[in-house]
């Protein structure tokens, strides 16, 4: 006998909810893969060599004029990850986050 609450499920249904539980666990992949990995130090040889800060207004303006205030890791195209963590992967640093506060001489404006 069957379960009172018992409903067929549709097909499109069955879709529908496989898509969303793959959609959530891969958003919680990413977050966890974000999470994971260590943040770029500001002394890492590979950072210096490009400036990095972690907060835009410590650029040092003489070393780099080109720096425009506004500018950061936020609004750079080398960022990688999901909006609203506070530091995510930057394509010039594999295998680290920086700062969306930050601020290197890579930065490239987003399209
Ligand atoms: Fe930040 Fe862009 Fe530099 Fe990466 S390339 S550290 S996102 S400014």
């Amino acid at each position: 006998m069957d379960h009172p609450d018992a409903r067929p499920v549709s097909r499109r249904g069955f879709l529908q909810s496989v898509c969303l539980v793959t959609a959530a666990g891969a958003l919680t992949l990413r977050d966890a893969v974000s999470d994971e990995l260590p943040r770029l130090d500001v002394k890492d040889p590979a950072a210096m060599a490009v400036g990095y800060v972690e907060h835009a207004s410590e650029v040092n303006g003489k070393k780099y004029p080109a720096y425009v205030q506004g500018e950061n890791c936020e609004n750079c195209l080398q960022l990688q990850g999901q909006a609203g963590n506070n530091y995510r992967p930057c394509t010039l640093f594999p295998g680290k986050v920086v700062a969306i506060t930050g601020w290197c001489s890579g930065w490239t404006a987003e399209m």
